[in-house]
């Protein structure tokens, strides 16, 4: 039984998905227990509606990265002194 090594050594956890910075999904490669990070932090199993979560959270991480990057060429005092 796998879960019997989990049991006495613990969760073998590893990081399956990058959520954002701090928030990340892991499996356990022994039982493939899912945790995920919560708005606190901590480590909490992941339920579908944590998953739900972690999807909006993605696509707002990525939504705000891209507009960062795509912003920072620009330099307001050029647009100023344009004319
Ligand atoms: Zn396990």
């Amino acid at each position: 039984m796998k879960h019997i090594q989990c049991k006495m050594f613990g969760h073998d956890y590893e990081i399956t998905r990058h959520v954002t910075h701090y928030v990340k999904e892991y499996t356990c490669k022994t039982c493939r227990k899912e945790l995920t990070t919560n708005g606190n932090g901590t480590l909490t199993e992941l339920t579908p509606k944590f998953k739900e979560i972690n999807d909006v959270l993605e696509r707002i991480h990525k939504k705000k990265h891209r507009i960062r990057l795509k912003g920072r060429p620009v330099n307001p005092e050029l647009l100023v002194f344009s004319h």
